[in-house]
């Protein structure tokens, strides 16, 4: 077979495949310390793993946690029913593609079973165990710090999942009741590989499909007009990890947002909606106008919503002047006013304005807005830029030099 796609389940038969021995006829069902080493290092991957075995449910999943390997597998399915139900059953409630799985068996019976009602999953045999991380399918490009807490996350996802459907009440009382909690940082080098995956990644809500690679994230780092910011999102469940990634080029009249893509698993908690919100408010907190990339797709239409809904339009203005459009890409635009904090969660921020806007000596009846808390919640204000246009620009000492106006 030489289809490379990624696997994104492993699928494991219980005896003689993830441990030695047969479980009902007495042994004593030792784990390798290969097989468990393959076991981590795919974790480690982000490739989620899974039990297909015909077993008694209790004593095998009791035996999966004196082995400590409980907490490495999602959604186990411990029966006497046919594989390929079970495998099935894993792929349906982790919404991943039949050819995205991969079956690992001991029995050419119950491989072939699943192949036949399964033909895009792709099966192994228990021999290939510790051949498994040398394949390409088993070989993501980029390992990042997402791909280790993949496992907590879709953990934290079925239990979630779980909670929604028992909750009484509505959407809106569900979500407040998930206590959400998001932060937006600047991205770090460390976190290059998971700015590009998430560019990789979100045809749905990516504003331009315009996927960014690590040298380019690199050099947008570097620049002292350009921001790449991060955000992450985290519930009383559990983390939801990097869903979100910001481009940002920041001017004193126009700050231009090139990117905004988030994850489609975000979407029902607003996400993309808080995340440009506070670009809004960030963007009139420095007296700037919100400039934004669009580029229609024919899987982004609900990012195009997200931006009308947020008040960006095809309106003119003077600002757009210096703006040069480029093939494809419509520009949206919005005179950023402040906006109020979102409703649903709870978000901390970092704050552009204090590194792009000099703090001008203003007479005290021109400060309206001091010691107003901002929308994020700082308790701390910082004066806010009035002037929208600059003559000249000075480099200024802080944390990446940023060129900011003199005035
Ligand atoms: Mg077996
Ligand atoms: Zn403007």
């Amino acid at each position: 077979m030489s289809d490379t796609t990624l696997v994104k389940c492993l699928v494991w038969d219980l005896d003689n495949t993830l441990w030695q021995g047969t479980l009902l006829e007495g042994d004593s069902t030792p784990v390798s310390d290969e097989v468990r080493a393959v076991v981590d290092q795919l974790d480690a991957r982000g490739i989620l793993q899974s039990v297909a075995s015909k077993n008694d449910p209790e004593p095998a999943t009791a035996r999966l946690v004196e082995l400590g390997m409980a907490d490495y597998l999602v959604l186990p399915q411990i029966g006497w029913g046919p594989k390929s139900e079970a495998v099935r059953r894993i792929a349906d409630r982790l919404g991943f593609a039949h050819n995205t799985i991969a079956f690992i068996d001991d029995q050419p019976a119950e491989r072939a079973e699943v192949a036949f009602h399964l033909p895009d999953v792709r099966c192994y045999s228990s021999d290939q165990a510790v051949a498994l991380l040398d394949l390409p399918e088993f070989t993501p490009r980029t390992v990042t710090v997402d791909s280790r807490r993949r496992r907590h996350m879709y953990q934290a996802g079925l239990q979630r999942e779980t909670a929604q459907s028992a909750f009484q009440g509505t959407s809106e009382e569900f979500l407040r009741s998930l206590e959400l909690r998001m932060t937006i940082q600047r991205a770090e080098e460390a976190e290059l590989a998971r700015v590009e995956e998430l560019t990789l990644r979100t045809s749905q809500m990516n504003a331009t499909g315009v996927h960014y690679s690590r040298a380019a994230l690199r050099e947008l780092i570097g620049s002292s007009d350009h921001e790449v910011l991060v955000a992450t999102l985290t519930d009383r469940f559990g983390p939801h990890g990097a869903i979100g990634v910001v481009m940002l080029e920041v001017r004193p009249d126009r700050w231009h947002l090139k990117l905004l893509a988030t994850s489609c698993r975000v979407v029902s908690f607003g996400a993309g909606t808080a995340i440009l919100g506070w670009v809004i408010d960030q963007a009139a907190r420095a007296g700037a106008h919100l400039v934004a990339d669009f580029r229609p797709t024919d899987r982004n239409r609900l990012m195009e919503v997200t931006y009308r809904f947020a008040g960006l339009t095809d309106d003119p203005c003077a600002c757009l002047a210096g703006c040069p459009t480029t093939d494809g890409i419509q520009r949206l635009h919005v005179v950023a006013a402040r906006r109020p904090a979102p409703a649903a969660l709870r978000l901390d921020a970092v704050d552009l304005v204090a590194d792009h806007v000099v703090q001008p000596p203003a007479p005290r009846s021109e400060r309206p807005l001091a010691n107003q808390r901002d929308a994020v919640g700082h308790a701390e204000h910082r004066d806010v830029h009035p002037a929208v246009a600059v003559e000249e620009s000075v480099e200024f000492p802080h944390r990446h030099g940023v060129r900011v106006p003199r005035v």
